[in-house]
């Protein structure tokens, strides 16, 4: 394993206010109980090993994170660990205006908001119920609070195409970094066909020609806020970017430093890996040995030769943390 693994997506709920067409069934996922998820304590006494390992940023991710009760906590709890140098938190953003003050108090970096429309019935489809307001007013807050650079998913399907003038719009006059990602087969969710889904290539195009026709050519900048999978463009005088996630198109896995750890205290080092280490029982007994044999375990087996075949992987990405 050549790669450094450096950064950890810390999953701290399964549960969520939203039921993504791309993320979870209409019937949305059994959820565990508050006993079978770890504590805040366990979180941090992983992270504390973690860091040892060579973890110096981690992730809040979920399900949802902020429907988790107490979590500007845990964030003030990772940023106070001196060997962290990068506290983000992926969230829909829809209760981000409540919680704002807190999380930046408490030393939140960064944020990104999945935003897949910005038409209010197609977001309203999309989420199963949620509010596009809702979501908007949550990036208005990342940006009053400077929880830069604030960066924008949107997991891209076909209707997106007939959306795409709105979002470059939407990078004209605020430094708001859209990332349009491919749609993966995780859990049982996932495109039925190619009709179902975009590659970026696709994307790519349709935006290459919206330049042609006024806005200026694309131009590729860094990537804003500096490593990450993405590949970011700029129209000429934009403030923000517009970023690609080849998750399925590209095969990234030679320069993926990632790890994660789920709700449920389990160690994944691959998104699309059926493979799992429970470090739950080390934690909650505080072992710390065994905990960082569990993580050097799973940094052994991380093998960079992902499966995405539909129905692979049991969990769905709410369960796993995206
Ligand atoms: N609830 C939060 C949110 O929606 O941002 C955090 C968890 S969500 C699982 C994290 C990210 O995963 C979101 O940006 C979402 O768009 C993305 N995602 C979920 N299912 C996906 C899939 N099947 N393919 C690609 N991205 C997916
Ligand atoms: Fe919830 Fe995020 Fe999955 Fe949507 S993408 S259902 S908001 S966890």
């Amino acid at each position: 394993m050549g790669q450094v693994v450096d950064y950890l997506r810390l999953s701290v709920t399964d549960r969520c206010n939203y039921r993504c067409v791309y993320c979870m069934p209409p019937e949305g996922v059994p959820f565990k109980s508050h006993e079978e998820l770890l504590s805040y304590e366990d979180m941090v006494f992983f992270v504390r090993a973690a860091v040892q390992m060579g973890i110096s940023k981690v992730r809040v991710t979920g399900g949802e994170p902020l429907v988790r009760r107490g979590l500007p906590d845990l964030i003030g709890m990772l940023h106070d660990m001196p060997q962290i140098h990068d506290v983000s938190l992926t969230t829909n953003g829809v209760l981000l205006p409540r919680f704002v003050r807190d999380l930046k108090q408490q030393g939140l970096d960064r944020v990104n908001i999945s935003l897949d429309s910005l038409d209010s019935g197609r977001y309203r489809a999309l989420t199963r119920g949620g509010s596009l307001e809702a979501a908007l007013s949550g990036i208005e807050a990342a940006l009053q609070f400077d929880l830069s650079p604030v960066k924008l998913n949107a997991v891209m399907m076909p209707e997106l195409l007939a959306e795409l003038p709105d979002f470059v719009s939407l990078t004209k006059d605020r430094p708001l970094h859209v990332r349009f990602i491919e749609w993966m087969p995780v859990g049982g969710c996932g495109p039925r066909s190619t009709s179902e889904s975009l590659s970026k290539d696709q994307v790519m195009a349709a935006l290459r020609e919206l330049g042609a026709d006024g806005s200026g050519p694309l131009e590729p900048v860094p990537s804003p806020g500096g490593w990450g999978p993405a590949h970011y463009f700029r129209f000429p005088g934009h403030q923000g970017t517009l970023g690609f996630i080849g998750s399925v198109s590209d095969h990234f896995c030679g320069e993926c430093n990632r790890l994660r750890l789920t709700a449920d205290g389990r160690l994944k080092n691959c998104l699309f890996s059926c493979d799992e280490i429970e470090v739950k029982s080390a934690l909650q007994s505080r072992d710390e040995a065994a905990v960082l044999a569990a993580i050097e375990e799973s940094l052994e087996r991380k093998t960079f030769d992902r499966n995405m075949l539909p129905g692979h992987t049991a969990r769905g990405m709410s369960q796993v943390g995206g």
